[in-house]
């Protein structure tokens, strides 16, 4: 699954940085995840960064995006392969 941020969030900004996938930034009203770019931290960490760190839990799972471990590791490898690719 991705993750998505609730209307809760106050916009404290710590979550953005702390994501791997560089799939948190900032939105119109407040911070928002792109569920292209979340693996849910799978490939990186045991649990979601965002998660650990929000002060006030308003991140949680997308039900519009559900996917499994396998799918959510395919697209971590698809991320970090497009990432070499930029690098050359
Ligand atoms: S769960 Fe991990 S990959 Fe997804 S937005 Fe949060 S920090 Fe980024
Ligand atoms: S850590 Fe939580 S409150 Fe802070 S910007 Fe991220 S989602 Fe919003």
């Amino acid at each position: 699954m991705a993750l998505i941020i609730t209307d809760q969030c106050i916009n404290c900004d710590v979550c953005e940085r702390e994501c791997p996938n560089e799939a948190i930034h900032a939105g119109a009203l407040y911070y928002e995840i792109n569920p292209a770019r979340c693996t849910e931290c799978v490939g990186h960490f045991v649990t979601p960064q965002c998660q650990e760190v929000c002060p006030v839990e308003c991140i949680i799972v997308d039900p519009v995006h559900i996917e499994s471990k396998k799918t959510l590791l395919a697209k971590y490898h698809k991320l970090v392969s497009d990432k070499e690719k930029i690098k050359g």
